[in-house]
């Protein structure tokens, strides 16, 4: 009965019939959904057919337009069960909408010696425009604990509201760890005491059914992009009267009722928040994704709660996994991490095996720092995703786990051993020249990982934060020092892969002058071993930020000498 349902919702997203993406086993929702072919159609048919702006012109179209825009509201009013359609503000996203409160609260409302109180589950939005406000009005931001799984303690956190609460700013659904957090105790304690609430529901909306009245919360922000809608669109519920009061974000066209070059009236919200021309594609988008939503709500319940169990049987199968995070009340996330083994290194293999899921901190650092981890790999579901993929994902990640572990790290010894004799050398072959002679990607990391263990580890007293080179998902730290003018580096990093990624540079730099290094072209030698994809700016990928450090290092001292 469940594949039989996933299959029919599956075919309402035109991913999973493209022949690019029907290898992939997408595990990564919670950064963001594949969309829904009704959501691509009504964005399409906006550009194609009826390209017009809202709020302006009065001819036909645009009025008919106009029309559709402000339906839209209604429809989001109706999805999260608010009072007024008026209390619909559309932003860029979650990030946005939190942003506007944060810095609308800050000129209005805040006052010094307030305290703002976040949860130790944050994602960064939820914790920088805050901390940002609290920095510059001396106001104090206090942290709801969690335990040792990262679960919220509710005592201690209804606790620490009280008169001086300012606002209270907490996710409904962590998006690092899935937890769904017990916001309408959280909700009770702020009103008895006065304080404001704000509520991310950015990984709640497309799981569970929210009303805003009954939660009486102040403010409930979310993103179009993780709901099967497109991305650069978002929402900003506010209680009216809250709305009214907080000062405009942006100002310009839209927003306005009279202007002169003496004054400026605004409009009533939300059009107050909506400066400019506004992202008219991507509110016909969102709506018609939160109309499905709410149509299939049952079924995705059903559809969720059945691939989460499984994907927590499958990975109860492996007795080195430690999963985080609240195991009942959650929805279809799972973070873990495999004793002895770098999260960034199964990502990277899982990739391999086109399976994307989500390494690192996943934007929510304090809450790692907390746990004391530097990191997870997440599997985020959604309703389309089948029970096929988690078996290919659960068999693949035993296979992953198998070839990171120290025994097989023995047959990448064997392996290279046999390059070597292809190659008639008796001594070891350079580390380049073993990832070149890789026959499959499978050798590459073999090589790889074989070549971490030859790296001049950083002793452990260097690694701070001087010497810590961020953009990378996993750790690593790099120190570099010239001595009798020949460059000296030294790295670590708890991913095997960058240690072996760490070793094929320092091979190749390691002795040379920075004028040497400064002619280099170190990045044109990385694309030719292959090892290119670890260059990208994406965040998973450290090796530019490594490369830059060391390329900043030789033209400071060059300059120097
Ligand atoms: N809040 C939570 C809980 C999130 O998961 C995210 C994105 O991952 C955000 C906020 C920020 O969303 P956006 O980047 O769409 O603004």
């Amino acid at each position: 009965m469940p594949t039989k349902l996933s299959e029919s919702l599956r075919q309402h997203f035109p991913f999973f019939s493209s022949t690019q993406s029907e290898q992939c086993v997408y595990l990564d929702n919670a950064a963001t959904s594949q969309k829904l072919q009704r959501v691509i159609d009504v964005t399409q048919q906006y550009y194609q057919e009826r390209s017009v702006n809202v709020h302006r012109s009065s001819h036909q179209l645009a009025a008919c337009v106009t029309e559709q825009f402000e339906q839209s509201r209604k429809t989001i009013q109706r999805f999260i069960g608010a009072k007024s359609h008026k209390e619909i503000v559309w932003t860029k996203g979650a990030t946005e909408s939190i942003n506007l409160v944060a810095s609308g609260l800050a000129k209005s409302y805040i006052k010094p010696g307030d305290s703002i109180l976040v949860s130790a589950l944050e994602h960064h939005a939820n914790i920088v425009p805050w901390q940002q406000i609290a920095q510059t009005h001396n106001l104090q931001l206090k942290v709801m604990p969690v335990d040792s799984l990262g679960v919220l303690k509710l005592q201690a956190s209804l606790e620490l509201i009280d008169e001086n609460t300012a606002l209270v700013a907490i996710g409904h659904v962590s998006n690092a760890l899935g937890n769904i957090n017990p916001i309408a105790d959280i909700i009770n304690k702020a009103k008895q005491l006065g304080a404001l609430t704000l509520i991310d529901g950015t990984q709640a909306v497309s799981h569970l059914a929210v009303n805003v009245q009954q939660l009486n919360c102040d403010f409930y922000v979310f993103s179009g992009h993780k709901m099967f809608g497109p991305t650069g669109i978002g929402v900003l519920y506010g209680k009216y009267h809250l709305l009214e009061q907080l000062p405009a974000y942006q100002l310009g066209g839209e927003m306005i009722k009279k202007v002169s070059f003496t004054d400026t009236t605004f409009q009533p919200p939300p059009l107050k928040f909506e400066a400019g021309t506004p992202n008219i594609a991507g509110v016909l988008g969102l709506s018609v994704a939160c109309e499905f939503i709410q149509q299939h709500r049952d079924t995705f319940l059903q559809l969720e709660d059945h691939l989460y169990q499984q994907l927590l049987a499958t990975l109860a199968e492996i007795p080195q996994v430690k999963l985080w995070g609240d195991k009942i009340n959650s929805i279809c996330i799972q973070s873990f991490t495999v004793e002895g083994v770098s999260h960034y290194d199964l990502a990277v293999l899982l990739d391999k095996r086109n399976i994307a899921v989500r390494a690192g901190h996943h934007c929510a650092m304090p809450l790692m720092h907390e746990l004391s981890i530097d990191g997870t790999i997440r599997v985020s579901l959604a309703a389309y995703n089948s029970s096929q993929d988690i078996i290919t994902f659960g068999a693949a990640l035993k296979e992953c786990i198998g070839f990171l572990s120290d025994s097989n790290v023995n047959s990448a010894e064997q392996a290279i051993a046999t390059l070597a004799t292809n190659a008639q050398l008796n001594q070891p072959m350079p580390i380049a020249e073993s990832i070149q002679k890789a026959k499959s990607w499978d050798q590459t990391y073999r090589q790889l990982m074989l070549a971490g263990k030859s790296l001049i580890r950083l002793d452990p007293q260097y690694k701070t934060e001087g010497s810590a080179v961020h953009g990378c998902e996993s750790q690593v730290w790099l120190r570099c020092r010239l001595e009798h003018g020949k460059l000296v580096l030294e790295g670590d990093s708890p991913s095997k892969i960058v240690r072996g990624l760490l070793a094929v540079i320092f091979e190749t730099l390691s002795g040379k002058t920075t004028n040497q290094i400064l002619e280099f072209n170190l990045a044109e030698y990385l694309v030719d071993l292959n090892l290119g994809k670890h260059l990208s700016e994406s965040r998973g990928n450290g090796l530019s930020a490594v490369v830059n450090k060391i390329v900043a290092y030789c033209q400071l001292h060059n300059s120097e000498q």
